[in-house]
């Protein structure tokens, strides 16, 4: 038997046996629009009766270079004969002929990709008996000057600028504003006028053969699919461009004949705020593309309650159909012809992140969906929409369209920032501090004496720096809005001034800067608010946390930070960078003389004077996170990070040195010098500091070790707090995390010293604090060796950013500024390591670790608090990895607990097809 290429709307059983019974398989063959309509039919929806010739035709067409299959054309015909006696009408011929349209559908919609062409049947014959029996030659003209139209450019290829011409002249000589005003004998001259430009610009005639119309109809439906807009269209949607499309030819019913008739489109709830409400517009007397171009003020929907109340009523009763059979919003297209209600399309519909959020949590209330539904069908980046103020779009397509994009680099920190050029983190503060200025803080790249500057601005860019640089990771804690590594962007810090090309910003213009997609704007780009506390979203987020594995810990290193945590849901700390404490302005000094000295009594006074700030802080900590863990990580950054930079300080001095000979009196004399000889001083200690691979230098334990004065007193502090919070009633649950260890005797030696104090401390308050001692997992030796190293730590917690860097071979600091952004765009590398894991290479060195960990200490702890923590695909490794938990910055605990959920249910589920992932088309319940 000859392979069946055509399908009656009524043959979805048929269809349905033919794929194996997978409904996604059914869109790939039908197309989504092809099998919905015919879904529609199978529900006795009133569907105006059709076929679907199958995407296979079209892929064969397309690979047989233009050669239609054997029997296509024989099975098309044979299914117009059936559409003709459904319809009681003859194609191209009798009283009453039948006309149908060609439309494209692909398996997913392609807006406006691809192509249509109504009317087709229509000829000289035709017309006259339409006119017969219609009574209304004004529609009929019209119908066939579209036709005409349509084909031309759809078929032959023409532009639409000569029979748009004809028409702007008709409108001019009968003084008409619109193409309504025009009338019958209008319309037939001006379809005589487009046979002729048809002739002239395609060198055939018009085709009078209805049958001929079809043929070349459905042919150029087949050759759209590789048309250079729907070719484009694919590669931004990533589409793949073998699935081809179906073609849909369906009985014509019009709504343009008379004031019972009408066009619309509907989605059955609202897609803005996804209220449970029909919303839509639509026209009276018009046909569909009159309603979607724009050309007549359209009505919304809901006025058919009054104008055409049947319809109306019919309307709404399918559209709650349509919702518990797809299960999901839906988007239709209708036409009332002479008051009978045709329904032309359904799909699921777009809708914005709100909505779809409500939507989710609506549908599983009323019973359509499982809260399990609910959760999948939310995408993390609709999350994230709550969390920061976001670009109104309308107005940052118009800021593109006036050429006020000024430059794009990598989106780190979402949201949408507005503010003034600041250039010094001083200047940054003071403008919103005291005069209360909203500024964009913009440095080459920033450093921690920067963090006061980069918390008081709206948002941050840097012309350097990439992921996990200091400006990333500050602005994602913070949830700053910030754009970093804007290569094209030019700061010359002196004249207080950037440039990109021939673009000038000065310190004090305006710029918006939109961290979620790295586009930086001139001047100011409106903004909206959306609000976490959304009751949909939260409401959608509690189920998550019933379903997830993987706990949700957020890293926080101030009170008000690990405050914000636990409202956004995270039931640890999973790491307080301790070092942070360090750069505030007053404490600044005392680490300055700290490291400064060789003097015990000295370095004695700068601890004493540092460890009532941090036992301050550890008890806003602890008192914030009252029941839940507090993992707190000694000090981990090379010690020249808290001096002044080399190169600055060789500037100052040689400055010094100049402004001495210049000097008019012996006080300045006498002051410079003794500048100068602090200087000097400060050089000779950054000098000996310094070293040619500091990220793989005196760091983390290592400085622990060498320097234990400091770490023994970050512990006295901790344990201090812990006993405050504790006598009055806090429950405490501290856990001394030590940085990159790579050798367990490094953990011994520093769990020895730091339990001495730790008991000491307890001794001295009288109190019993139940700690944990652990690791961070960041070098690629303490996962190899993690059996004996989990003898001496109770957790580890992998820092995949160092533990990526030290994997790859690649900095952290330089990553993103060079070769890797080159690597990822050819495809060497499949994406950034240092965004989501590696799962090939890093993944399983932590498995590695997580095994050998557990065997020497089953109920090893361990978790995660590098950046990939907050990133949905690491969230998912992390899960399959069997961790105890994932740290974020407080800004991602919520897309954390919706990612730790999706991944947990996609395991309990993976054989089932009771859940699909969100922004699919739900298949239809068993009918
Ligand atoms: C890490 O390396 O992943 C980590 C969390 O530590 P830091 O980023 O502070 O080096
Ligand atoms: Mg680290």
């Amino acid at each position: 038997m000859a392979k069946k290429w055509v399908y009656l709307f009524g043959e979805l059983d048929q269809v349905t046996s033919y794929v194996g019974g997978d409904w996604e398989d059914v869109r790939r063959l039908l197309g989504g629009k092809g099998a919905n309509l015919a879904d529609m039919t199978r529900l006795g929806l009133p569907v105006p009766p059709g076929f679907t010739v199958t995407t296979e035709a079209c892929n064969f067409y397309l690979a047989e270079r233009m050669r239609f299959p054997e029997q296509i054309w024989e099975q098309e015909l044979a299914a117009l004969a059936e559409v003709e006696e459904m319809t009681g009408k003859e194609f191209g011929n009798g009283e009453n002929p039948l006309l149908v349209s060609c439309r494209s559908g692909a398996k997913f919609s392609m807006p406006g990709m691809m192509d249509t062409v109504l009317n087709i049947g229509l000829n000289e014959e035709t017309v006259k008996s339409m006119i017969e029996a219609t009574g209304d030659p004004r529609f009929v003209y019209d119908s066939y000057r579209r036709l005409i139209q349509m084909f031309g450019s759809v078929v032959m290829g023409l532009q639409d600028e000569p029979f748009e011409e004809v028409i702007a002249e008709f409108r001019k000589a009968r003084g008409a504003r619109s193409d309504t005003e025009l009338m019958a004998e209008d319309w037939k001259a001006i379809a005589d006028r487009f046979k002729g430009i048809f002739q002239r610009y395609s060198h055939i005639c018009f085709p009078a053969d209805p049958y001929e119309q079809l043929r070349l109809a459905t042919e150029a439906v087949f050759k759209s699919w590789n048309g250079k807009r729907a070719v484009d269209y694919r590669n931004a949607a990533k589409i793949p461009h073998d699935l081809g499309t179906a073609v849909n030819i369906v009985a014509m019913v019009f709504g343009n004949i008379g004031d019972n008739s009408a066009t619309g489109v509907a989605m059955t709830r609202n897609a803005t705020t996804g209220d449970k409400k029909i919303e839509g517009d639509y026209l009276i007397n018009a046909q569909g593309e009159d309603v979607v171009a724009g050309i007549r003020k359209t009505y919304p929907v809901e006025q058919m309650a009054q104008t055409m109340p049947q319809a109306w009523n019919q309307l709404v009763e399918i559209a709650v159909k349509l919702e518990q059979h797809y299960r999901d919003m839906q988007d239709v297209e209708f036409t009332v012809e002479r008051g009978t209600l045709w329904m032309l399309q359904t799909r699921s519909g777009k809708r914005t992140a709100r909505a779809s959020v409500r939507i989710a949590a609506d549908m599983a209330e009323e019973g359509l969906i499982s809260r399990e539904e609910a959760v999948m069908r939310v995408t993390p980046e609709q999350v994230d929409f709550f969390l920061h103020p976001q670009f109104d779009a309308s107005f940052k397509r118009a800021a593109k369209s006036e050429g006020r994009l000024l430059a794009t680099g990598l989106n780190v920190s979402p949201g949408a920032a507005v503010g003034m050029v600041a250039f010094n983190a001083n200047l940054a503060q003071s403008w919103a501090k005291k005069e209360g200025k909203k500024v964009i803080m913009v440095r080459p790249e920033t450093k921690p004496d920067d963090v006061h500057g980069m918390l008081a601005a709206e948002g941050i860019l840097t012309s350097r720096g990439g992921r996990t640089s200091h400006a990333a990771l500050v602005a994602r804690q913070f949830g700053k809005p910030a754009v970093v590594g804007v290569a094209a962007l030019e700061i010359d810090l002196g004249r207080h001034m950037m440039t990109v090309g021939d673009k000038v910003v000065n310190e004090g213009e305006w710029i918006s800067v939109d961290g979620s997609t790295g586009e930086v704007f001139l001047g100011q780009v409106d903004t909206m608010v959306p609000d976490i506390s959304d009751p949909w979203l939260m409401k959608v987020l509690r189920w998550a946390d019933e379903f997830k594995r993987l706990g949700v810990w957020a890293n926080a290193d101030y009170p008000h930070d690990a405050k914000r945590a636990r409202e956004y849901g995270a039931s640890g700390i999973g790491l307080c960078r301790t070092e942070h404490m360090f750069f505030q302005a007053e404490r600044l000094p005392l680490v300055q003389k700290l490291i400064m000295t060789n003097e015990p009594t000295v370095r004695r006074e700068a601890l004493d004077a540092l460890l009532p700030f941090q036992r301050e802080d550890f008890i806003g900590l602890f008192e914030a996170m009252d029941g839940l863990p507090v993992i707190i990580r000694l000090i981990d950054p090379p010690l020249h990070e808290f001096l002044p930079g080399f190169e600055q300080l060789m500037s100052e001095l040689t400055d010094s040195k100049i402004r001495v000979l210049h000097a008019r009196n012996l006080q300045e004399i006498d002051e410079l010098l003794h500048k100068i000889e602090e200087d000097e001083r400060i050089l000779r200690r950054v000098e000996a500091l310094r070293e040619a691979n500091p990220m793989l230098g005196l760091r983390g334990v290592r400085l622990g070790i060498m320097m234990p004065e400091l770490t023994q007193m970050q512990v006295r502090a901790i344990f201090e707090a812990a006993s405050v919070c504790a006598k009055k009633g806090v429950d405490v649950h501290p856990e001394i995390m030590i940085p990159l260890t790579a050798h367990v005797n490094e953990l011994i030696t520093q769990r020895k010293a730091l339990e001495t104090v730790a008991k000491e401390v307890m001794e001295e308050q009288g109190t019993t604090i139940h700690y944990k001692f652990g690791t961070m997992i960041e070098v690629p030796r303490a996962a190899l060796t993690a059996d004996e190293i989990a003898e001496y730590a109770e957790f580890f917690s992998f820092g995949t950013n160092d533990l990526t860097q030290t994997t790859y071979g690649i900095s952290r600091d330089d990553a993103e500024k060079g070769f890797l952004i080159d690597y990822i765009q050819q495809g060497i590398l499949p994406e950034n390591p240092f965004v989501s894991i590696d799962e090939i290479g890093l993944a399983k060195l932590m498995r590695t670790a997580v095994e050998l960990g557990r065997k020497t200490r089953p109920d090893l702890e361990v978790g995660i608090c590098g950046e990939h923590g907050g990133d949905p695909k690491s969230i998912a490794v992390c899960h399959d990895l069997g961790l105890d938990y994932v740290s974020c910055s407080p800004f991602r605990v919520p897309i954390a607990r919706l990612a730790a959920a999706q991944v947990a249910l996609k395991e309990r589920i993976k054989d089932s097809r009771q859940i699909e992932p969100a922004g699919t088309n739900a298949p239809p319940s068993p009918a």
